[in-house]
């Protein structure tokens, strides 16, 4: 069949493939078996880490740029079709990219021969992964025709705005209704936000549920807001219209052409998704405008999120327990220590637990830390209790330990392994945390009733402080929130209203903790109220172990 071309020669070819190649996504080769010379459309060299256009020496050039791991098979193809055992080629490899990333191709090419001698090869190759030009479910283009688009438009960058837009929820839709279903939602959800776009926009469809409107046109903020109202008010009419079989909103996230002017196509789709992103952590069903104190805060807490899952892997390294002292409030003697986290490092000095332990509890990795932190705090109180055998150490668990991890066995094991007496230990709670009844909270609560270890209510007054709780969680201790503390002192109102609280949990047989006494003024005002313990500045700060001995244990016991 091959010999019909015979008469064709590779120069002939080369000439074609200069022709063709800037009318064309895909990349034509020819490769001449009798000089062992290649050739390919020039923008696969700007693409792949190829040494030219062309080369001779063609198999082991192809190590250049070929996957390490494909070569084997490539190379057992291409002898094949030197030794005239093969005629076409047709294989699905990888590429790597000027960059060195890996990139799937489909490679095909026919062999041409004259009179069984074979000449040269000549075919195509496609790109398999990453190159979704059009979406047929909804109609549009796709990522790589808006990457196109904005390269050919680069100079009208300046100005409008992008608009992502994301279907709220879609995939139970998908797994309530079908696919089938699912695939029409979308078709009309792209339909109703064609109807909503101006002239001279664009709509292109980003990714499963995601669409992005371009305005190159010179549009602001306040329009492209008001525009999102519109597509929302469209998709509210077409749930109206499907009898409410399906019901869904959309979130929208607005970049404005003024944030990501002289950035790259993959940092403007960066951008624009975590604008989306933002609008649906906010609650969804609302826009977000993009802005770049938030992002780089995004950006920062996915760098500490990195720098706490290396430390956990790295035995905890940079973790430590401070130790902040509690006092009595009428003998003013050391009742304990409050065992608080920090974690140095190198790149953030040491960081806040404000700042860190929101995301050890986003990333779940509060489970292994928390059991680090009981661990460590157990060890400090024992070596303490050498000293003072009464101490109290008074450990924070988060909400997360006890819904996902067994907390419960952890505390009991860690108390009984480190020989604690358990009436010295105290678990704090925080009052969000118990918000809603949970029966692992109510299980907790009644074995370490059981062992005698006390639960202590923490940021009591920074919520929605209920009566019913302690009802509930019959804690041991409340401690009452520097922010409520502060109230207190500075207004009379607040002042009366604690004085209550302390009585009714007095009443209850609850004590109370008041936290954030800073100054000697404050802790004569709060001693008016009569709580049992205090803690705060004024005692001392949270400190290292070494250094809570020396200004808490040792001197005072002589
Ligand atoms: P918290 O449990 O309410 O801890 C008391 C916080 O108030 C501590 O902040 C302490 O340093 C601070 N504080 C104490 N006295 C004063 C004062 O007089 N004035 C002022 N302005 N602040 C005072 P820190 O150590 O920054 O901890 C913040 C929060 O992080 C803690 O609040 C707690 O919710 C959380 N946290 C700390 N360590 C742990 C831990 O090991 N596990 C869990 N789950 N959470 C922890
Ligand atoms: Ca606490
Ligand atoms: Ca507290």
């Amino acid at each position: 069949m091959s010999d019909k071309y015979k008469d064709i020669s590779v120069k002939q070819i080369c000439d074609v493939i200069d022709m063709l190649h800037p009318c064309m996504d895909d990349y034509v080769y020819v490769y001449d078996l009798q000089n062992d010379y290649y050739y390919i459309s020039p923008s696969a060299a700007q693409r792949f880490a190829l040494p030219a256009s062309e080369f001779n020496d063609v198999v082991k050039n192809h190590e250049l740029f070929v996957h390490p791991d494909d070569i084997a098979e490539l190379k057992k193809d291409l002898d094949m079709i030197t030794q005239g055992k093969k005629e076409f080629h047709n294989l699905q490899y990888r590429w790597l990219s000027k960059d060195k990333k890996p990139i799937w191709i489909n490679c095909r090419g026919f062999v041409v021969s004259d009179n069984g001698k074979a000449l040269y090869m000549i075919g195509c190759i496609n790109e398999i992964g990453t190159r979704q030009m059009a979406d047929n479910i909804s109609g549009l283009l796709g990522l790589s025709s808006l990457k196109a688009y904005f390269e050919e438009n680069f100079y009208m960058m300046n100005s409008g705005y992008i608009l992502r837009l994301g279907i709220d929820d879609f995939k139970p839709i998908n797994e309530r209704l079908g696919i089938e279903y699912g695939d029409m939602l979308l078709k009309k959800t792209a339909d109703n936000i064609a109807n909503c776009l101006y002239p001279d926009q664009r709509l292109y469809r980003a990714m499963a549920d995601e669409f992005l409107v371009i305005d190159f046109a010179n549009r602001n903020v306040e329009e492209a807001l008001e525009q999102y109202v519109n597509i929302r008010y469209s998709i509210d009419k077409l749930v109206e219209k499907s009898r409410y079989e399906a019901v869904f909103t959309i979130s929208g996230g607005i970049l404005t052409s003024d944030a990501y002017r002289g950035c790259t196509f993959s940092d403007v789709m960066k951008f624009s998704e975590f604008a989306l992103s933002e609008a649906k952590r906010g609650g969804k069903n609302r826009c977000w405008i993009f802005n770049y104190p938030a992002y780089e805060k995004f950006l920062k807490s996915r760098r500490m999120i990195q720098l706490l899952r290396k430390a956990v892997n790295n035995d905890f390294e940079g973790f430590e327990a401070y130790l902040q002292p509690l006092f009595s409030a009428d003998t003013g003697e050391l009742y304990g220590a409050e065992s608080l986290m920090r974690f140095h490092t190198e790149e953030f000095g040491t960081v806040s637990p404000n700042v860190f332990i929101p995301l050890l509890e986003e990333t779940c990795l509060i489970i292994p830390v928390g059991k680090w932190m009981l661990h460590k705090s157990l060890e400090l109180c024992t070596e303490i209790h050498k000293v003072n055998p009464d101490f109290k150490i008074s450990i924070n668990i988060s909400y997360i330990q006890v819904l996902k991890s067994n907390i419960i066995s952890e505390i009991l094991t860690a108390v009984s392994d480190y020989n604690i007496i358990p009436s010295t230990v105290i678990i704090e709670l925080t009052e969000s945390g118990v918000l809603t009844p949970d029966s692992r909270v109510a299980k907790l609560r009644s074995r370490m009733k059981e062992q005698h270890i006390s639960l202590a209510l923490d940021d009591f007054g920074t919520g929605y402080s209920n009566f019913h709780y302690f009802n509930d969680l019959k804690p041991d201790i409340i401690k009452i929130d520097r922010s409520f503390t502060i109230k207190a002192i500075e207004n009379d109102y607040e002042f009366n209203l604690l004085q209550l609280m302390i009585n009714m949990a007095h009443k209850m047989k609850l004590r109370v903790c008041v936290e954030g006494v800073e100054t000697q003024q404050e802790l004569e005002r709060i001693k008016q109220l009569k709580p049992d313990y205090c803690q705060g500045y004024y005692f001392g700060r949270p400190c290292p172990f070494d250094e809570f001995m020396n200004l808490f244990v040792i001197d005072k016991t002589g």
